[in-house]
């Protein structure tokens, strides 16, 4: 993934740098550039516009245009304003509480499942206690799914008993997390093909039940232009406190999981890279746009 935004833009630098003075019109050619390979990768059309549009302008002074290296700085600029658009700052999951508790959500198939496993497995090495809920109570596959993944990474699985709602469920498993002494408790919360009003409905009632502090959406970044709008449905539905995308390793374009932040203001969290357990990382704005930029 990106392995196409990567050249196109290291191409638009080389040249860059190889100016020994920049005019502006130097610097909008550029931009045009840099614009058209955001948007073949895939980037929203809007977050592609305004990030030409920050850089631009904060190249057309004197300080930049009149610098013996111009073409350097400019690409700094770009480096920036990339960090930015990814959030800035690295953030981390809100890990307060007893115990402290999270909500994934997702559409079928992006790998809430198997990122649920990997959380849980990585906070079971840093020495916390950790439960998980399967609450996918529609799809007994995906029940099996997770206490398959529970056996594997070594914690305890609480799932659905016969007749029990998804709410109902969500309230047994917060008092066994409680009376367990559990730190972490993560619940997987059922998919769907498409965010629905009976989705929305089963998700309010289960956060009302649950009250948990990080409320996650995990995203096929392969998904294309619709991650964007399925994020702006959940965020809309019942709140997010981040995102988690997965399937970087795979080789679509990926521009569109890349504007997420910017059209939601949700921080991205972790990204998953793989099919196992180890496959899941934090994320960290600053080296994804040094990863980008090349
Ligand atoms: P869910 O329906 O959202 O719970 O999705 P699953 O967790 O069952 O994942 C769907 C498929 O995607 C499974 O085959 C996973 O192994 C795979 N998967 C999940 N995350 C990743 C990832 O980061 N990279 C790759 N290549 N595959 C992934």
């Amino acid at each position: 993934m990106f392995e196409n935004l990567s050249s196109s833009l290291q191409k638009t630098f080389k040249n860059l740098r190889g100016y020994g003075k920049l005019t502006e019109k130097n610097v909008k050619d550029s931009m045009r550039e840099v614009r058209l390979a955001l948007l073949e990768a895939d980037v929203n059309f809007k977050v592609a516009r305004d990030f030409v549009k920050k850089v631009q302008e904060t190249c057309m002074g004197e300080e930049v245009l009149g610098s013996i290296t111009p073409g350097q700085l400019v690409v700094k600029r770009v480096q920036d304003e990339l960090e930015a658009l990814f959030g800035g700052a690295h953030e981390e999951f809100d890990l307060t509480g007893s115990p402290a508790a999270v909500m994934m959500m997702g559409l079928h198939g992006s790998g809430k499942t198997t990122s649920s496993g990997k959380l849980a497995m990585r906070w079971k090495k840093h020495g916390r206690r950790v439960l998980l809920v399967a609450c996918d109570i529609r799809r007994p596959a995906a029940v099996e799914q997770l206490m398959i993944l529970a056996g594997q990474v070594g914690c305890d699985v609480l799932g659905p008993e016969p007749g029990e709602t998804v709410p109902q469920l969500g309230k047994r498993a917060a008092l066994a997390a409680k009376e367990g002494k559990y730190e972490v408790v993560i619940y997987d919360t059922g998919g769907r093909f498409q965010v629905d009003e009976e989705l929305v409905q089963e998700l309010k009632e289960f956060e009302a039940e649950t009250r948990p502090n990080n409320k996650v959406l995990v995203l096929d970044a392969a998904i294309g232009q619709e991650s964007v709008n399925v994020a702006e449905a959940f965020r809309d539905a019942v709140g997010l406190t981040g995102l988690i995308l997965t399937k970087l390793d795979g080789d679509a374009r990926g521009g569109a999981a890349l504007s997420v932040h910017a059209v939601t203001g949700c921080p991205i969290l972790m990204t998953g890279s793989g099919e196992k357990m180890e496959d899941l990382e934090p994320f960290y704005p600053d080296r994804m746009a040094s990863r980008i930029l090349g």
